[in-house]
């Protein structure tokens, strides 16, 4: 190999390592890993490919490759359901469920995010890292497209206003929600 790009690879002289182990049939995973922990060069998958698209190389490991595309059988009938511990034909038991893992993932998301915020006052990192907000606004939809939450919260709001304007809502022991 003669010319160069700019990427790490090329600026840590290891175009011919990353052409051999090409040659010798490793993933791009593997390289990737391989450049990142054992050679500390930081380098991600998109300059990587980059790098071996440059010198003709990821054409090279697909044209190679004889890739099968096969089909995913999807077998309905053989889904395991009772990993889950849900009885499918209680549907409520079923929604239980689904709220309660959507539940999890947006408070697994919540904690990534209250994390990530702390870092950023600390001064341990500049800022919050890219998609960090957005991540948890899906997060909080997905959770309240099972649970209607911001419906509830919203519809709480509404009676507050109303009993402030000294009307009186009679039924109301649904919401249950306490001072909202
Ligand atoms: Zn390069």
């Amino acid at each position: 190999m003669n010319s160069k790009c700019q990427c790490p690879i090329c600026l840590s002289s290891l175009e011919n390592f990353v052409e051999n182990r090409i040659k010798q049939g490793y993933t791009n995973e593997k390289i990737l890993q391989e450049l990142n922990v054992n050679l500390d060069v930081e380098i991600d998958m998109n300059e990587l490919n980059n790098h071996l698209n440059i010198f003709g190389l990821l054409e090279n490991i697909n044209s190679d490759e004889t890739t099968e595309n096969k089909p995913i059988q999807v077998e309905l009938r053989n889904i395991d359901f009772s990993k889950y511990e849900i009885d499918v034909e209680k549907p409520y038991e079923v929604i239980d469920f689904v709220q309660k893992a959507h539940l999890r993932v947006y408070l697994n998301q919540l904690e990534i995010t209250l994390d990530a915020q702390n870092k950023a006052l600390s001064g341990e990192n500049i800022g919050l890292p890219p998609g960090c907000m957005r991540d948890l606004q899906v997060a909080f939809s997905i959770l309240d497209k099972s649970t209607a939450l911001s419906l509830i919260i919203n519809q709480a709001q509404a009676i507050k206003t109303v009993e402030s304007m000294g009307l009186d809502i009679n039924n109301k022991d649904y919401l249950d929600l306490g001072n909202v």
